[in-house]
C-alpha cells in the first residue's frame, strides 16, 4: 500500500470518527501536541524495552505516522513529495561540525 493509500483510509476514518479532516475542523495547536504524546509514547515504550509489544515502539511509532499523515492530508501536503525533497536537500547540506557551528552561530547572533 501506498503512502497516499494509506492517508486516504485515515482521512476516512477521521471522518467517520470526527476528529478532522478540513482545517476548520480541527485546532493546529492541539494535532501537534497529539503528534508529540505519540512520540513520547514512544520514548516511554523503548525506556520499558517494549519494542514490539502491545502499546510497544513499532506500535507508536505507527500512531507517530497516522496523526501526521492525517495533520499533512488536512492541509492538501504531499508528504512523499516533501521527503523526496528533503533527501535531496539533506544529501546535499553541509553536515560538517563547522558549519553546524556556524549555523548555530548566526541563529543566536543578536538581531539588533
Ligand atoms: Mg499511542
Amino acid at each position: 500500500m501506498e503512502l497516499k493509500d494509506i492517508q486516504k483510509k485515515i482521512l476516512d476514518m477521521a471522518k467517520e470518527k470526527g476528529w478532522g479532516t478540513k482545517p476548520e475542523e480541527i485546532i493546529f495547536a492541539e494535532k501537534i501536541a497529539l503528534l508529540h504524546s505519540e512520540v513520547s509514547e514512544t520514548l516511554e515504550a523503548y525506556r520499558h524495552s517494549n519494542m514490539a509489544g502491545s502499546d510497544g515502539v513499532a506500535e507508536e511509532l505507527a500512531d507517530v505516522m497516522m496523526r501526521t499523515l492525517q495533520l499533512a492530508g488536512i492541509y492538501n501536503i504531499d508528504l512523499e513529495q516533501e521527503i523526496e525533497k528533503k533527501l535531496i536537500e539533506d544529501s546535499t547540506r553541509d553536515w560538517s561540525q563547522d558549519q553546524l557551528y556556524k549555523d548555530r552561530d548566526k541563529r543566536n547572533k543578536p538581531t539588533s
